[in-house]
């Protein structure tokens, strides 16, 4: 039975205000189309709206209030940031609550992580495993020290299983110089790592012919491998990591092997597979379906023996037989990926897929996943075990009332890889901060997470 392609929620954003404000609205609408919200051109076609406020002066402060009622009468579900926001009358209430009771939710300015908060409450978005960027569990931006860099909508590809295609169009590119800009302000408002996404990471600037643009005062190609140059330099300057996501075997994708091994973003790459043998994937319709992954990912490995690689595959595709599928648990033996993860395969709407001869009964798609899961828990302890014993970087996301902490190192993406459960240190002056790294040394693991000690 086709599964409905969940309705893709829609947000208007009215923003008010001097520049700093703008630059708030752009990461709340960054992030909102980073999760997969769409936004609304008029009231009417949004499900919520939000209003950027600005309150400075009388006239922006009646400006702003204006704005709120008129959403509330167009629309009705409304959420305020920015100044405004914080105001509060002679008689210590606030202001926008006071006039605009009926408001969902109100934060002051900066305030990212609430804004998107209140968005996930008021219009959460129904999770779609083959349409979605980021996962299931939504992204929590508390901590507020990791972020998502969108560097371009659509795709060009047609794989059978994806309606991506047709709700989303085809690439457009962002220009480069915009990309840089918003990776600069994400890093100086104390962002510490960087997850760069799209449809396709490997395709960015397709579309505009690997335009040049400009950036820090130089020509840079709108082009995957100058965009990871001109961010790893960035995060470098700041201290902070660069991770890359829904990157596709191209060769091209070996120029950025060295950028890994010196450091300049992590030695982390996303690589949707989704299958190994080469009828699946032309059923399939993937790109690069081609390219020989084994020796593509070996090469990888012996340019940076560090590198972590995930990525995700489909069991139970129509027409996949018993040896195809014995063909994908000898790729997985073979390759030893690092992070896997496994969908049995489920007919979305208005896919091409659906046509296609021969489908799997369920039962047989979800014990093919199993398998997959099996074999991939066994290659995961080995490779988890290895790292016992070694002192690696961690990134802190909370920190617990003993002291202790749990974090993440290069090899753990968040939300869907494991973490690291850092035990409280002895040392005062190795005090655990959220959003600050520490090297730990690793001393037990299992299939997903490590356990270890600064
Ligand atoms: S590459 Fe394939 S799966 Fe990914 S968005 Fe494009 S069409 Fe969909």
């Amino acid at each position: 039975m086709p599964i409905d392609s969940p309705a893709i929620p829609k947000v208007g954003f009215v923003s008010l205000g001097c520049p700093k404000a703008l630059v708030d609205s752009e990461q709340i609408l960054t992030q909102l189309r980073a999760e997969g919200y769409d936004t609304a051109k008029s009231y009417d076609g949004a499900d919520l709206v939000i209003v950027n406020t600005c309150g400075f002066i009388d006239a922006a402060v009646q400006e702003s209030l204006d704005a709120i009622g008129e959403a509330l009468n167009e629309n009705g579900k409304v959420i305020v940031t920015g100044c405004l926001g914080a105001k509060k009358d002679a008689q210590g209430d606030d202001i926008i609550q006071k006039v605009h009771p009926k408001v969902l939710a109100v934060t002051g300015p900066h305030a990212l992580g609430e804004v998107m908060d209140a968005v996930h409450t008021h219009l959460p978005k129904p999770h779609a495993p083959f349409i979605d960027l980021v996962p299931a569990q939504g992204i929590k931006l508390t901590p507020k020290h990791y972020a998502y860099l969108k560097i371009s909508e659509g795709c060009n590809h047609r794989c059978s299983f994806c309606i991506i295609p047709s709700m989303r169009g085809d690439l457009v590119s962002r220009p480069i110089a915009d990309v840089m800009l918003e990776a600069e302000n994400l890093f100086k408002a104390g962002v510490k790592e960087l997850l760069v996404i799209s449809q396709d990471t490997s395709a960015y600037g397709v579309d505009v012919k690997f335009r040049t643009g400009f950036w820090n005062g130089r020509p840079v190609k709108t082009h995957m491998t100058q965009l990871v140059g001109a961010l790893g330099e960035l995060a470098s300057q700041y201290g902070a990591w660069v991770r890359l996501h829904y990157v596709y075997p191209y060769p091209h994708v070996d120029d950025v092997i060295p950028l890994m091994s010196d450091g300049s973003v992590v030695p982390y790459l996303d690589v949707p597979l989704q299958h190994a043998h080469p009828d699946v994937l032309k059923r399939m319709k993937r790109p690069a379906n081609g390219e020989k992954n084994i020796e593509r990912i070996q090469a990888w490995r012996k340019m940076c023996p560090d590198i972590t690689i995930r990525s995700t595959f489909i069991a139970g595709f129509p027409g996949e037989t018993e040896q195809e599928f014995q063909y994908l648990l000898d790729f997985l033996q073979e390759a030893q990926i690092d992070r896997l993860g496994c969908f049995a395969y489920s007919p979305v709407e208005g896919a091409a897929a659906n046509d296609l001869a021969d489908p799997v009964p369920e039962e047989v798609r979800e014990e093919r996943r199993a398998r997959v899961m099996q074999l991939q828990e066994t290659i995961s302890r080995q490779r988890m075990q290895a790292k016992v014993g070694k002192t690696i970087r961690v990134l802190i996301d909370e920190v617990d009332r003993s002291g202790g902490g749990v974090g993440r190192s290069m090899a753990d993406a968040p939300e869907i890889d494991g973490v690291v459960y850092v035990k409280a240190p002895y040392e005062p002056h190795l005090k655990l901060a959220a959003g600050e790294f520490v090297d730990v040394a690793v001393t037990a693991a299992d299939a997903h997470d490590l356990w270890a000690k600064a």
